[in-house]
């Protein structure tokens, strides 16, 4: 999976619960997506891999409402988003 390759061996998700081995936080977490920022850029690939990571997360987080899985893994590669404060 290109997206672990990026994120490194530290900041995955713990699944199901989809959030940060290394941090806690909800994934991708603030340090997940600054990698993947500095790998891809803002760019439609970027947005691809967010999308393929929400295409295995939805049925894992089956409880969580459809908009706040769309700010959590999709809104924030748009141009202009927050990337997150860097960290870990
Ligand atoms: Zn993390």
């Amino acid at each position: 999976m290109r997206w672990l390759t990026a994120v490194g061996s530290l900041h995955l998700p713990h699944r199901p619960a989809w959030t940060c081995r290394r941090c806690g936080l909800p994934y991708p977490c603030p340090t997940a997506r600054d990698r993947l920022v500095a790998v891809y850029g803002r760019t439609p690939a970027l947005a691809e891999q967010a999308s393929d990571l929400l295409y295995e997360a939805v049925p894992e987080l089956a409880g969580v409402p459809p908009a706040d899985l769309f700010d959590r893994f999709i809104a924030w590669t748009a141009s202009g988003g927050r990337a997150g404060p860097a960290g870990g």
